[in-house]
């Protein structure tokens, strides 16, 4: 099989992947104790490597989940008694809704109209909100918020937590943490690694707020998964890990590819993505038969989405059959958008060869 992915996640295999995996098994990683002396080493080469990439101020610790989802679950859970406060812009942000709902918090919304202008200053924050929660990069419709918002919000609004949704644009992301509280992704998407490991950076303010929460009585969900543990487990054993087994493997990895991308440098990595989206936009507005959904500054780097009127399902089974696997739409919008990844996995020849298995779409 040589078939390649450009789904959204999980998604292409990063090429590096098959050689630490190999390396892996080598050097025992699967079978060693996630709270012996290896691990605490294999924690700290990671939380180095991915400092370096992300540019992770020494206010932010490093915390491991299963995947983004529940993360989101975390977050609200640790840092929220009350009043969440959501920047609707798609799916996932939605969800993120939802889970404050599921547990008992009382969140409110702002609903971003798609293809409208997004004035952050408009946005009224609620008395008495706890956190705001944003999705950078809204994988269902390939929106993206632009990065000088979250500097505004923070300004607009001191003294609340933000949390930030960057699992489908990191490692491109370039938000700066320094206004962030809470940044989190996964790694199937952008890092080009096996499902399974979600990765939380959390600040101090954050962590704080935990305390103080679980000091009123509030519950933030089990002791085994509080970010009290998470940062207590930091300091006893050197590694931050909540109660239960980690996914050992995918840390090592993350650890691995981290180094990796930090050898072509964030820069060039950043360089390169601006490269293949333009490709990739440039040829959906002015060469195909159906355009981008999003318009203008709004444009996801790492997430293409084309409106397809009905026609994903038809033209993602032709490209299929030529090796090229692209995700259909997300949930209601299946057949309705066409979906595709932009990550450091793709290469510029990757895209150019599937833009040239897409001109062979002339009529619909
Ligand atoms: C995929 C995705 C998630 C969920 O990540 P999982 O690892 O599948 O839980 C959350 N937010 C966004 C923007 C995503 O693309």
């Amino acid at each position: 099989m040589n078939n390649i992915y450009f789904t959204l996640g999980p998604s292409q295999l990063y090429p590096t992947v098959t050689d630490h995996i190999q390396q892996s098994i080598e050097e025992e990683i699967l079978s060693i104790s996630h709270r012996g002396k290896k691990f605490v080493e294999i924690y700290e080469e990671l939380s180095s490597n991915l400092r370096t990439l992300l540019n992770i101020p020494s206010t932010h610790h490093i915390f491991f989940t299963g995947n983004s989802i529940e993360t989101m679950e975390r977050i609200i859970a640790n840092t929220v008694e009350e009043k969440s406060f959501h920047i609707m812009t798609g799916e996932f942000s939605q969800r993120f809704y939802q889970i404050a709902l599921d547990l008992n918090k009382r969140p409110e919304f702002f609903e971003f109209e798609i293809n409208k202008d997004l004035d952050f200053n408009q946005i009224n924050v609620p008395q008495g909100t706890e956190l705001i929660c944003i999705t950078e990069n809204e994988t269902g419709t390939g929106f993206q918020i632009p990065l000088d918002s979250f500097k505004q919000i923070k300004e607009n609004n001191p003294g609340v937590l933000i949390a930030v949704d960057t699992v489908s644009s990191a490692p491109f992301t370039n938000v700066d943490l320094s206004f962030v509280d809470i940044a989190f992704f996964s790694v199937q998407k952008g890092f080009g690694l096996p499902a399974g490991l979600g990765v939380m950076i959390v600040s101090d303010a954050a962590i704080e707020k935990a305390y103080s929460l679980f000091k009123k009585g509030i519950s933030i969900g089990s002791n085994e998964f509080s970010f009290i543990t998470h940062v207590e487990n930091e300091k006893n054993i050197h590694a931050p890990v909540p109660s239960g087994t980690p996914n050992v493997l995918d840390i090592y990895l993350l650890s691995k590819v981290s180094k990796d991308l930090n050898t072509v440098g964030i820069k060039n990595l950043r360089a390169d993505a601006e490269k293949k989206a333009k490709l990739l936009y440039d040829f959906f507005d002015n060469e195909f038969p159906y355009k981008p959904l999003i318009k203008d500054q709004y444009r996801s780097l790492t997430t293409i989405v084309i409106e397809v009127n009905g026609k994903a399902g038809v033209i993602a089974d032709s490209l299929a059959k030529d090796g090229f696997i692209v995700s259909k739409g997300y949930r209601h919008f299946g057949n309705d958008h066409l979906r595709i990844a932009n990550f450091p996995a793709h290469s510029i020849n990757d895209v150019m060869n599937l833009i040239n298995r897409l001109k062979l779409f002339k009529e619909f």
